[in-house]
């Protein structure tokens, strides 16, 4: 299956710095995606790797083919799960030319993995060691000179292995419910960095870029913020948040935005760039902002809340479900309680109830049934689609199998997904 992906693996020995890489063989044995990943973690299984990969269609024109992922074993549950790279960061990834990292081992001192146009490399992370998320992006897009690098990575909670961390793409927090972000910190593993300008190669890519860009002029574009909120059951959450929305961002390729950006730095309505240079937050989890305005926050207040813990490195789902209940106000209140969640060492969830246990752990409220949303998870990790898009626009499954034949010259049944995972 070499089309639409490069080449090898790449393996990471963070014991001696080094990387090398190697064929990439499980895509063809396995499946691809998320499948493949699975394959590579039990190949490695000794090492106990944290796994690095995208989708088949992560990357492309594909509507929501945003989608790579973070496959390792949780410090929360003890079992292998996976956490979403949505934003721009799986598609960079897929584009720096590695679609398949394994991490092994751990550095002697903080570290960051910087990918980028095919060439791989170990840097020495000290000098970032207990800075926080927001600082650690512009301090490695500063150090590499350029702005549009993006940075996963882990604040204080995550150096500290905090059971509540989660690693970060960029400023925004990220979907990892299962403290992947202390599992890279017990690595000594600070961030990874991407930056790609590759291009993917198809097995027939006249088919398969114009049934690609067939499927998004007839993609549902209709499904952004508010039609998550309504799907979820909270109806009111985008009223709550709009006095101080701003915008709606989308991940690469999403044909529907469903991140409000709020400002809460400066007037929501000004539209130009300003002097502010940190004006607001995209809220990422509308899962996090749902628990606070529950949980009685006024929304500038929960914004700053959703902001500090993305800062911090931890989970805004676990976090926000710990201070609802206790709505702040001042920002010293805000901050000092959003650094005491960092003490949850022990504790599986903050509420003492069961983690959520499984493979896809609990990036969002499932959307529909459970079989469904696995259902949508599977294909989504597997093809490198957003399983809430997938959710939220009733995509058509089968239609979206049907590009693998034109991208790899391999066909693919959804049928047969659950196979790939045994
Ligand atoms: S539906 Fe939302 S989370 Fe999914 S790709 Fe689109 S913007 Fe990103």
């Amino acid at each position: 299956m070499d089309s639409m992906y490069y080449g090898d693996t790449l393996i990471v020995d963070l014991d001696s710095g080094t990387t090398e890489e190697v064929d990439f063989v499980e895509a063809d044995e396995a499946g691809p995606g998320l499948a493949a990943g699975l394959a590579l973690y039990e190949k490695y299984k000794d090492a106990d790797p944290i796994i690095f990969g995208s989708g088949l269609f992560t990357g492309t024109p594909v509507p929501a083919a945003c989608l790579g992922f973070v496959l390792g074993r949780s410090p929360v549950t003890d079992e292998l799960a996976v956490a979403p790279l949505n934003l721009f960061a799986g598609s960079e990834m897929k584009l720096s030319g590695f679609s398949m990292v394994v991490v092994k081992g751990t550095s002697a001192k903080p570290a960051y993995l910087w990918l980028h146009d095919g060439v791989a490399d170990v840097h020495d992370a000290s000098a970032f060691a207990g800075m926080d998320t927001w600082e650690t992006t512009d301090a490695i897009r500063r150090e590499m000179g350029e702005s549009m690098i993006q940075v996963i990575s882990i604040g204080p909670a995550g150096e500290a292995g905090s059971k509540l961390a989660a690693f970060s793409i960029n400023y925004w927090g990220s979907g990892d419910t299962a403290a992947i972000g202390a599992l890279m910190g017990s690595r000594n593993l600070k961030a990874v960095a991407l930056r790609g300008l590759g291009m993917l190669d198809a097995d027939d890519p006249e088919e398969f870029y114009t049934r690609s860009l067939e499927l998004f002029a007839f993609a549902r574009k209709d499904r952004g913020f508010a039609a998550l909120c309504a799907a979820l059951g909270a109806g009111d959450l985008d009223k709550w948040l709009e006095p101080i929305a701003h915008r709606a961002r989308a991940c690469f390729a999403c044909p529907s935005a469903c991140f409000p950006f709020v400002k809460y730095n400066e007037a929501p309505t000004v539209m130009e760039s300003s002097d502010v240079e940190e004006p607001g937050m995209l809220v990422t989890s509308p899962s996090a902002a749902l628990w606070l305005m529950d949980g009685g926050w006024e929304p500038e207040a929960a914004s700053r809340a959703l902001e500090a813990m993305a800062r911090e490195g931890l989970d805004m789902v676990r976090g926000a479900r710990e201070l609802a209940g206790k709505p702040l106000t001042d920002l010293g209140q805000i901050t000092r309680a959003v650094k005491a969640l960092e003490g949850f060492a022990e504790a599986a969830w903050p509420s003492g109830e069961p983690a959520p246990a499984g493979l896809f752990g609990a990036w969002t409220p499932p959307l529909a049934d459970a079989d469904a949303w696995k259902l949508a998870n599977m294909a989504g990790y597997v093809l490198g689609v957003c399983p809430t898009y997938l959710m939220l626009s009733e995509f058509d499954l089968e239609a979206l199998a049907g590009l693998c034949r034109p991208a790899t010259g391999v066909r693919l049944e959804i049928g047969g997904l659950a196979d790939m995972f045994g």
